[in-house]
């Protein structure tokens, strides 16, 4: 049986870690991507001590030519990419008044270019083999929830929801499905960050505010990740899923 293969940026912790875990486990061969080396390589070790197949590939997603040829390399030795979670992301806080040009462009180069670039790489292959699903990570902030101090952030994630459409409507004749995932609070060093974010005591106040009664955990959003990839997700695409707990439905 031929093999599946799926490629995750930033799958070195957090979300992308918990995605690359999941997937192995439905038996995909993991291209496990990040700019951290070391954690990039304990995610493989973990799949592989548990039975699955995964490979490490240092990868900057602002990098096009390094995206190409991650992307390349899974198509020359698997015939192609079936699956690209386009995970990568960074969340700084800047107020406006210090927010230049350059702070600007690397958030969205990473958070909302990357995307693009991994979608880019792997869209003539899966356009010839006529099937391939792309999911790339948004968040709360690109839908519908102000977060002051992250206008950069806020910006990248709501045009990753145009450029799911975007693509789901150029590439859906081709057999190609395009999705997103919209994480709420979700317990990873992204929030987890005093510097940048919330830090530990005020993501763990937030947890009474949610309908749910609970932070996330990065193996919610992988699960929908994975059902998004999935045949059972056959007739979806363009869609962003909320995995917020219900935190932007919540009333009072
Ligand atoms: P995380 O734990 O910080 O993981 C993100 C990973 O991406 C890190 O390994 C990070 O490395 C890596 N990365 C940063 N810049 C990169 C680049 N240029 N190329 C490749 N990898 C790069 O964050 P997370 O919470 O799992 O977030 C995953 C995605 O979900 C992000 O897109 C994030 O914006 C989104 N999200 C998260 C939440 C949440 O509550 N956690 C909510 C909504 C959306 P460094 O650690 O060195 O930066």
């Amino acid at each position: 049986m031929e093999e599946r293969t799926v490629v995750i940026s930033g799958a070195g912790i957090g979300i992308g870690r918990a995605t690359a875990i999941a997937f192995a486990k439905q038996g995909y061969v993991v291209y496990v991507t990040d700019i951290l080396e070391r954690e990039g390589h304990e995610v493989v070790q973990q799949i592989e001590t548990q039975g699955g197949h995964a490979v490490f590939r240092k990868l900057d997603v602002t990098d096009s030519t390094a995206v190409d040829a991650v992307i390349q390399e899974i198509e020359k030795e698997f015939g192609g990419v079936d699956v690209v979670v386009a995970n990568a992301g960074i969340a700084h806080r800047v107020p406006l008044e210090q927010m230049t040009d350059a702070k600007w462009d690397l958030t969205n180069d990473i958070d909302l270019k990357g995307c693009f670039r991994m979608a880019r790489a792997a869209a003539p292959r899966m356009r010839q083999r006529k099937k391939g699903v792309i999911i790339a990570v948004s968040s709360i902030s690109g839908i519908t929830y102000g977060w002051g101090e992250h206008v950069h952030y806020s910006a990248a994630k709501a045009g990753i929801l145009g450029l799911i459409r975007g693509l789901a409507a150029e590439l859906g004749p081709d057999g190609i499905r395009v999705s997103g995932v919209a994480p709420g609070f979700i317990r990873t060093a992204q929030s987890l960050s005093e510097e940048h974010s919330m830090g530990q005591a005020k993501l763990d106040a937030q947890a009474s505010s949610i309908p749910l009664q609970r932070i996330g955990e990065p193996e919610d959003v992988a699960d929908v990740i994975l059902f998004l990839a999935s045949d059972a997700a056959r007739y979806v695409t363009g869609q962003t899923i909320l995995v917020d707990g219900g935190l932007t439905i919540r009333q009072g």
